[in-house]
């Protein structure tokens, strides 16, 4: 297939409703545990000794994304993300197939399977959609490389948008319950699993509060004292020698969370 020029229907089977951890907006989080599913806090942090230029577009994402926090001595820029999580099908999936909140679904759901990070390139090998939903002739989604559904670029534009605004909400929910670990961007994520009840409480409530602050009176500076996690030895032992308050994975019998590592730790 020429990946520049992609038409696409969606068949209805359903491959992408299983086995998820599915990215939420604050909003679609409160719905989600409303309706008695799971979620999930996946955090992580880069490393941030001072602003890059503007034309560093990676470091312009994870800014905009990102709140500010320190770990030890080191300044840190800290993502987080919610996520509805569920093995097998989605509690939402009917079993004629079709998603059984429609309407309501999430937006990640309605962008599938064009992507929301601008740093990930569009390529249909690596989507669960069948053959004949790549059929010529089904609506256009690219066209020269380029996403003309303009249902799907208005979507990823409110996702990013979500994005961005809510990154001072989550500073202020993981404080509410504590939640102070992160794991080294690009190498996993720290995986927190409140209670499903607290943390539908401690999201409304911090919502409500955002809310009657207006954006005006959202922080800009650093929130909370992080702790970096790795499954690197390497990584551990470099982030203490700059003054971070860093620990390995595992190390802890009785951890709050779950290590997700992306990579291999002896690579
Ligand atoms: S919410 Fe609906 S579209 Fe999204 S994964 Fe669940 S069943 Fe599928
Ligand atoms: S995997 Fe593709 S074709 Fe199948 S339901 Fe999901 S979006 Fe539709």
């Amino acid at each position: 297939m020429n990946e520049a020029d992609v038409d696409f229907a969606c068949t209805i089977c359903s491959k992408c409703c299983r086995d998820l951890r599915l990215p939420l907006t604050v909003d679609e989080a409160v719905d989600w545990l409303s309706r008695g599913g799971s979620v999930q806090l996946l955090c992580e942090a880069v490393p941030w000794l001072a602003d890059p230029p503007p034309e560093n577009l990676w470091a312009a994402h994870k800014l905009r994304r990102s709140f500010a926090g320190r770990s030890g001595d080191l300044p840190v820029r800290v993502v987080v993300i919610l996520a509805a999580t569920f093995t097998g099908p989605c509690p939402n999936l009917q079993p004629d197939n079709r998603c059984g909140i429609y309407e309501e679904r999430p937006l990640v759901c309605r962008i599938y399977p064009a992507e929301i990070n601008p740093f990930v390139e569009f390529d249909s090998r690596n989507k669960l959609c069948p053959p004949d939903a790549w059929a010529t002739g089904s609506p256009a989604l690219f066209r020269g490389g380029r996403l003309v559904d303009a249902r799907t670029v208005e979507l990823i534009e409110r996702s990013r948008e979500a994005d961005a605004n809510e990154a001072p909400v989550k500073a202020e929910l993981c404080r509410v319950l504590g939640i102070d670990r992160a794991a080294i961007a690009n190498e996993g994520f720290a995986v927190h699993s409140p209670n499903g009840g607290v943390l539908l409480e401690a999201l409304r409530s911090v919502r409500a509060q955002a809310s009657k602050d207006g954006p005006s009176a959202r922080p800009s500076g650093a929130s909370g004292e992080w702790r970096l996690v790795s499954n690197r030895r390497a990584s551990v032992d470099a982030l203490a020698a700059v003054g971070a308050v860093s620990e390995l994975a595992g190390d802890h019998a009785h951890a709050s969370f779950e290590y997700l590592g992306l990579s291999d730790p002896t690579a």
